[in-house]
């Protein structure tokens, strides 16, 4: 199952790969936009879970992506969300009655609003829109 990344990792994964390795806390937060309580807890989970290299102490920290960083952002940068074409909603589709491109508002639309108030489309189905084997004719 495909979940949607967490925004403010991310963000700060962004941030902290854009920075010089010292950046401090509150340099991530401004890069990445968010609180710098949030950078301090981003940067303390992304090293838990592996996303994240700290090296030197307190005052010399080095924060670098490690390869599962790296690769994390990675898909959350190439993650889409279906769009509305893609699960057969919304799009332009061409009418059946008349072949004009329409603005289709889901899957089952396929005749456009003109060709509704038309004398064929009223008198109902006939054999010129009849569907054989899935596949309109
Ligand atoms: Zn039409």
């Amino acid at each position: 199952m495909t979940t949607r990344p967490d925004p403010i990792m991310m963000a700060a994964l962004r941030a902290i790969r854009s920075l010089d390795p010292k950046a401090t806390n509150q340099e991530i937060a401004s890069r990445a936009g968010i609180e710098k309580t949030s950078a301090k807890s981003m940067v303390r989970l992304g090293i838990r879970s592996g996303w994240l290299k700290s090296e030197g102490g307190k005052f010399n920290r080095r924060l670098t992506l490690t390869n599962a960083g790296h690769s994390k952002l990675f898909r959350a940068e190439n993650f889409t969300k279906p769009t509305a074409d893609e699960k057969g909603r919304a799009k332009l589709r061409a009418c059946l009655m008349c072949r004009a491109e329409f603005e289709s508002t889901w899957a089952g639309e396929r005749v456009c609003k003109p060709c509704k108030f038309t004398a064929d489309w009223k008198a109902g189905p006939n054999e010129a829109f009849a569907v054989v084997g899935g596949r309109s004719i």
